[in-house]
């Protein structure tokens, strides 16, 4: 079944475009006139039952998920994940018996000798990605609901939840204790420890949150907005809460209270100093020890690459997942980026589409990169009997680390309508 949805002619645009529809529970925000916040397209959106969902008629990006849970599930999820994380974060996940000793290894434990041996700012990176940002998430659900009942100010808890989504990488460090594993079997055998069992249900519950948290929805029910009743050539959408509408007097969104310009003021000279400076971190990152290993004393260090190749020599999977995560991915991005970014300057109009697919690709795979950071965390906690045998991390850690989150920011920074804006500039149609 296809829903209709018409285009304004705002943009030398007029045409009809066709949005997905599948089948219905309860109705979701009304029909209303809508933005993209990708392309800036306004479209009439018509209501989107609980089983649609409503994308662009011109960028295809998913403006309406129908998809809902209720605020009674949502407290249901974070309860239980309250309860497991003590489990999943302290209990040991796996243990080796190296040199007669039984070691455990364990989430909190991985971080503390990142910071001992490491640096902190490295551990802090991987503690916020695996401890900081699912507490987060689980704190702003219990917010909500108290601020339900309470009638508090939750907005900033509605701003986080849209922003916590890719910071949460449980699944990616569930496929780092696969990979250390394999990599420790060299030294000894593994027994895994209930911590495993815990970190997994706690991956799972976080995954199906995430799935069906609408934040829209959330928004749309703590804070319904009028109709607003002004020529539709004077609508702006925000990018924070995906809200279309007015200013107010004090030229903010009247639904989250946060800014409302007509394109986001210094976008490209925010994500060109982040993708700068990410290019300039990825130079050491690649060049110095990511990781050093002491067998008996002798020192043998490895960077990306040649821990990559080492890796391959034993396991070619496991070799390319860790290739594809730390070398293939940063630097597809950031050569996406830059090229984004000068098609911007130079008003480019050829492969629209094809840009705007590679921005949402490596935005998508991008938190991918902090894989090896949890590797090697993992591994510091299980190899570590001083001199003997011991597994630490190199100076690589930090600039690669740091690389990865900058570029996860300079995408973040980057107003995608500017792309738009620069293609109508270029005075091309824009076609498939
Ligand atoms: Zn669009
Ligand atoms: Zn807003």
């Amino acid at each position: 079944m296809a829903l209709i949805c018409l285009i304004l002619p705002c943009h030398g645009l007029s045409s009809i475009g066709n949005m997905k529809i599948h089948a219905i529970r309860h109705a979701l925000p009304q029909a209303r006139y809508q933005r993209c916040h990708e392309c800036d397209t306004l479209f009439y959106l018509p209501d989107v039952k609980s089983n649609q969902s409503a994308h662009c008629p011109r960028c295809d990006a998913r403006i309406l998920n129908g998809r809902d849970w209720s605020m009674t599930r949502l407290t249901a999820m974070a309860v239980t994940m309250v309860l497991l994380m003590p489990f999943a974060f302290n209990a040991p996940m796996m243990s080796i018996r190296l040199l007669g000793t039984n070691i455990y290894a364990s989430l909190t434990g991985g971080i503390l000798q990142m910071a001992q041996q490491g640096d902190v700012i490295t551990a802090a990176m991987v503690a916020f990605c695996t401890i900081g940002a699912p507490v987060s998430l689980v704190a702003a659900i219990g917010g909500l609901f108290l601020g339900n009942k309470l009638k508090m100010n939750v907005r900033p808890l509605l701003l986080m939840l849209d922003r916590l989504k890719e910071w949460i990488m449980l699944d990616i460090y569930l496929v780092g204790i696969a990979i250390a594993s394999i990599k420790v079997q060299d030294y000894a055998a593994i027994t895994p420890g209930i911590g495993l069992t815990a970190f997994i249900a706690l991956t799972l519950l976080s995954l199906l949150t995430l799935i069906h948290l609408n934040v829209e929805q959330l928004w749309h029910r703590f804070y319904p907005q009028p109709a607003p009743r002004v020529a539709l050539d004077k609508l702006r959408v925000c990018l924070s809460c995906h809200h279309t509408g007015t200013p107010d007097e004090n030229g903010r969104c009247p639904r989250c209270h946060t800014s409302l310009p007509a394109r986001s003021p210094l976008s490209l000279q925010k994500s060109w100093s982040a993708l700068i400076a990410s290019i300039i971190f990825l130079i050491p990152a690649n060049l110095l020890p990511i990781s050093v290993i002491w067998l008996n004393g002798a020192r043998k260090e490895d960077t990306i690459l040649s821990g990559v190749l080492s890796l391959g020599s034993e396991n070619i999977p496991i070799a390319l997942v860790v290739f594809i995560a730390s070398i293939l991915v940063p630097f597809t991005k950031v050569i996406v980026l830059t090229t984004l970014l000068l098609s911007i300057h130079f008003n480019c109009e050829q492969g629209l589409k094809t840009r705007i697919r590679l921005l949402r690709l490596v935005k998508w795979v991008g938190r991918w990169s902090m894989l090896d950071l949890f590797v090697i965390s993992l591994t510091m906690s299980l190899v570590n009997r001083d001199q003997l045998l011991a597994f630490t991390m190199g100076p690589a850690a930090f600039y690669f680390g740091s690389a990865v989150v900058l570029t996860i920011l300079a995408v973040e920074w980057l107003d995608s309508r500017l792309l738009w804006d620069a293609h109508a500039t270029g005075n091309a149609d824009y076609t498939d």
